[in-house]
């Protein structure tokens, strides 16, 4: 007779594990609220409003001879090689992940262990409380001052006996972003590997990319999820020390990164005029959009960012008034610290409008 269950054998933290939860699907808001699935808008992802029409060419291009039967070189050579003209980094410090998510949990894997502290400014994201519970850590949350402010003193002491610290700058929910001088005097005071993770660097334009070469435990963690327009193909990539590159390759998965998102990452970045002036744009419109919000009585809180958080006083009535509209924001009322709060991505003015129309409806 069988004395125990499959179930029995799922890992304690698993078990217990709360998963990264997404906000409602497009069908599925189509569906409840009757609005074309075509019109929803999605304004919880973070993600640029700008279809990567630039790449179709190259799209075309490697349709037709796209060795799709084999793997993907598993060091990724074109894209790496575009990372690097990119960022100034040599091929050898830079490691590639299936997202910054992926490259995140290389760092988890590495580094993270039953009983290790790993340090987080609290609200900060998601998934590193996910990715720490994972790996059986313990999470020190720092919580953030007055409007949203880093405590970085507060974090330095925490990461001084730490195992790991994985700071979002700027941070994703709050937009705030720590100054490079202060995010240097934070990684001069803790030994243990340090992430920043700049998934909006390109919308902020500080990093801390040249601090690695003084600091080997930095990691920094990027995307081309963002400002160049290619969440769907799942590309990320982190910038640190030869050293620390060779750890987190080691964890590394063969081919996590497929053929088309290898060339048409590489072609993203060597189109940078066009990522450009689609930032330029997306924060030129950050400002009306934060006017509106604001003559519509909303607070809304400074943003280094592509998106805004944003305080309101009823959120569930709001959220459920976009809704109707067919309108996804990121509901994070509920969590520590973020009373009231939803985040919204910026997106073309016509949607923004989409979105101020619907909030007067609230
Ligand atoms: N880090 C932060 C701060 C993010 O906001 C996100 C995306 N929501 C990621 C990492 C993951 O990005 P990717 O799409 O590259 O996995």
């Amino acid at each position: 007779m069988l004395t125990s269950t499959w179930e029995d054998r799922i890992r304690p933290a698993v078990r217990v594990l709360e998963p990264y939860a997404w906000e409602m699907s497009s069908e599925a808001v189509a569906e409840r609220y009757g609005v074309p699935v075509e019109q929803v808008l999605r304004f919880d992802t973070n993600t640029s409003p700008f279809l990567p029409t630039n790449l179709t060419p190259t799209l075309a291009d490697l349709a037709a001879r796209m060795p799709l039967n084999e793997y993907p070189d598993t060091s990724y050579g074109a894209l790496v090689e575009a990372i690097a003209d990119y960022t100034g980094f040599p091929a050898d410090q830079i490691v590639v992940g299936c997202g910054a998510d992926e490259v995140l949990d290389l760092v988890a894997k590495s580094f993270v262990e039953a009983g290790t502290r790993a340090v987080v400014s609290q609200p900060s994201y998601a998934m590193y409380p996910v990715l720490v519970a994972t790996y059986g850590g313990e999470l020190a949350a720092v919580p953030d001052g007055p409007g949203f402010v880093r405590d970085v003193a507060a974090i330095a002491r925490a990461g001084r006996g730490a195992g790991i610290v994985f700071l979002c700058n700027p941070n994703n929910p709050t937009a705030h972003l720590i100054p490079l001088d202060e995010v240097e005097r934070l990684v001069g005071q803790v030994a243990c590997p340090v992430v920043i993770d700049e998934a909006y660097f390109e919308f902020s334009g500080v990093t801390a990319a040249g601090l690695i070469v003084r600091h080997p435990n930095l990691i920094v963690v990027r995307t081309l999820s963002k400002a160049f327009s290619l969440a769907g193909l799942r590309v990320g990539y982190a910038l640190t020390s030869r050293e620390m590159a060779d750890v987190l390759n080691r964890v590394r998965p063969p081919n996590s990164v497929g053929t088309l998102s290898v060339a048409l990452g590489a072609a993203a970045l060597r189109d940078l005029a066009t990522m450009r002036a689609r930032v330029a744009a997306i924060l030129a419109e950050k400002e009306r959009f934060t006017a509106g919000l604001r003559s519509a009585g909303v607070q809304v809180f400074p943003s280094a960012t592509n998106f805004l958080l944003i305080r309101v006083a009823e959120p569930g009535r709001v959220v459920e008034a976009l809704l109707r509209a067919g309108i996804v924001v990121r509901d994070v009322s509920a969590k520590p610290g973020l009373n009231g709060c939803l985040r919204a991505t910026v997106r073309l003015p016509e949607e923004n409008d989409r979105f101020l129309v619907a909030l007067g409806k609230a």
